[in-house]
């Protein structure tokens, strides 16, 4: 066997609020500051463990809106919720139950208007950290699979447990790349905000699990990383009710999706493209992207599946109510990733060349003699 890997993924971990509790394990000597992607986490990890940007994964956020305005998307899919044809839709809602933000998206998602829920899809058809996982690229743990010796936990496996499973794991040796993904901080930061002590001390159990790891277990790799950090919230705005206030017609007119930090838009015609422009240039709290900021963000989808028209959030600011729920949360990610409190933080065994990182930039860290590519390839 060749040489063994572990990488614990923490959600949310994040560089200010790791530097604000004192976040450092002991045992992992390197640390390098990580850049984010715009969009939540299922961007960031897919863009993590593929190596690539969203517009080049294609799996930007958790809904697109369907193409050919083909009523046929999300809705089919939760009314056939259950049919054993139909795992997908379960395994994506255990996803979202599993997070905080995702719990609320999940009841909320019966209070999208119908007309807007049929024009919905899910991109994303798989877990990300299974086989084909990856959008359209092949992700680091398709080729561990590919490989054999994997060990993974993710969402599905109480925190806890996962890090026995590990320890038991690293014990037999039968495994070569390990993977533990944690979300509790993240649900903790939605919660809490990132000052409080509660987030100290779940990032103190976080540090005594890894220092005793890799005390007991000195060979293998370690990498411990964030896929973003988490901002502070200060303030919201009601762009639902200014949007509505134009007196556009959804559908006929325009489909909406209001995420928590950012409103995308499928518009038809000028006329309603330019009244829904206005109104979001003029509204506090944000500001629209335009196609060259999308495309040097690397979420640029020419063909407006994630809609033709985006607005983001100022750091700090929310969408309040949103399709994701209409309980304020003290913490929030989907921001600019050039915010600061953006910036995730990757602690490590072995030295990374260079201080800060692109999140798209490490996965043949994580996976040494990783070859990326397109599925099909
Ligand atoms: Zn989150």
């Amino acid at each position: 066997m060749g040489e063994r890997t572990v990488v614990i993924l923490i959600d949310a971990l994040g560089c200010e609020l790791v530097d604000h509790h004192g976040f450092s394990p002991g045992s992992l000597p390197f640390r390098t500051r990580l850049k984010t992607v715009l969009g939540f986490s299922q961007a960031a990890l897919t863009s993590i463990l593929t190596g690539s940007a969203p517009d080049v994964h294609g799996l930007w956020m958790m809904f697109s809106f369907v193409g050919g305005g083909s009523p046929f998307g999300l809705l089919r899919g939760l009314r056939l919720f259950g049919g054993p044809d139909r795992l997908w839709v379960r395994n994506l809602l255990r996803w979202k139950l599993s997070r905080i933000d995702r719990v609320t998206a999940y009841f909320s998602l019966y209070d999208i208007p119908r007309e807007v829920l049929e024009r919905l899809d899910l991109p994303a058809r798989k877990s990300v950290f299974g086989p084909l996982g990856g959008g359209n690229r092949r992700s680091i743990l398709d080729q561990a699979y590919d490989e054999g010796g994997v060990f993974i936990r993710d969402y599905d496996t109480p925190e806890e447990q996962a890090f026995d499973e590990l320890e038991s794991a690293l014990e037999t040796g039968e495994s070569s790349f390990h993977l533990v993904y944690t979300a509790g901080l993240d649900s903790d930061l939605h919660r809490y905000g990132s000052r409080e002590e509660a987030i100290g001390s779940r990032l103190r159990l976080y540090r005594e699990r890894i220092d005793s790891l890799v005390s007991r277990f000195p060979d293998p790799r370690f990498i411990v990383l964030g896929d973003h950090g988490m901002c502070d919230v200060t303030g919201h705005i009601d762009l639902i009710k200014s949007v509505e206030a134009t007196g556009l017609k959804i559908p006929g007119d325009y489909v909406p999706f209001y995420d928590s930090t950012m409103a995308r838009f499928r518009v038809s015609g000028e006329r309603a493209s330019r009244a829904i422009s206005e109104i979001l240039e003029r509204s506090p709290g944000g500001k629209l992207l335009g196609t060259e900021e999308l495309n040097s963000l690397g979420v640029h989808f020419p063909r407006g599946e994630y809609g033709d028209i985006v607005f983001l959030c100022d750091p700090g600011t929310i969408i309040l109510p949103s399709y994701m729920g209409s309980a304020p949360v003290k913490g929030m990610h989907g921001y600019h990733p050039g915010a600061s409190c953006m910036d995730s933080v990757m602690f490590s065994s072995e030295e990374f060349q260079g201080d800060e990182a692109p999140v798209t930039g490490i996965a043949r860290f994580l996976l040494p003699g990783f070859r990326g590519g397109g599925r099909k390839e």
